[in-house]
């Protein structure tokens, strides 16, 4: 780990953690990342190297200024896509980490015109309203990654002040106060996603109500059920929690 990094040590545990839990929990493969907003600096934030999370220790979380540059020079190479981090943060002063995620259970939610809505009550802190973005609005034809400044800019433009945006024929990238709730966020929405899919086969459905999310969304992100579930899937990948 980066020395200067030792009074946040335990910030950089739990964003390691939170790379292995969401492979181990398939969120993310390969590709996919997290990040979190600098706790010693707020206009950076903190993410690996290019590397599958499945594979990130302490040594390959790097600090990036909001606009994707690297604050150090000679990095090894990093995301391709950390614009995707760094402009949601530029936006949302309330954020704290963000999570990518490639995750094929919510890709029909994003080349259909059927909105993903919370139908279980797990899935709730995806909020009201999950936005689809489709980067040939404004770009025209791409490799569909969020690769400048300006996708993602027009990326957390789309987002709003929602949690979650779907990206056409991509995957999704999710917004939390802090790293375990946009953590909990990413495990519940492709549940939420197949079994919405499930559902509509059956016929017509119930999604939770704005009321009942407005009632759910008062759980703090630091409550006692909130890290009961960390330690639960620190547990099962196999990684230190934190503190
Ligand atoms: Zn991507």
């Amino acid at each position: 780990m980066n020395s200067k990094f030792n009074s946040i040590h335990n910030e950089i545990i739990k964003l390691v953690a939170a790379n292995r839990v969401l492979a181990n929990e398939g969120i993310v493969d390969a590709y996919g990342h997290v990040s979190i907003r600098n706790p010693l600096n707020k206009n950076e934030f903190l993410i690996s190297r290019s590397l599958s999370p499945e594979l990130v220790t302490e040594d390959d979380i790097y600090a990036f200024t909001l606009d994707g540059n690297a604050v150090e020079s000679n990095i090894p190479t990093p995301y391709l896509e950390r614009f995707i981090h760094g402009s949601i943060y530029n936006l949302r002063t309330d954020i704290n980490a963000v999570i990518h995620s490639h995750a094929d259970e919510v890709l029909p939610f994003t080349i259909s015109e059927t909105p993903l809505q919370p139908v279980i009550h797990t899935a709730s802190d995806m909020g009201h309203r999950v936005p689809v973005w489709d980067i040939r609005d404004n770009f025209g034809d791409t490799n569909l990654l969020v690769t400048n400044e300006a996708q993602g800019h027009d990326l957390a433009i789309g987002l709003a002040d929602n949690k979650v945006i779907l990206m056409r024929g991509h995957g999704f990238t999710a917004a939390g106060r802090s790293l375990i709730e946009v953590v909990k966020v990413a495990i519940y929405l492709p549940k939420n996603a197949q079994i919405q899919l499930h559902a509509s086969k059956l016929g017509k459905f119930t999604a939770l109500s704005k009321g009942e999310i407005d009632i759910r969304s008062l759980v703090e992100p630091h409550a006692p059920q909130m890290v009961r579930a960390w330690e639960y899937w620190c547990s099962k990948a196999g990684v230190n929690p934190g503190k």
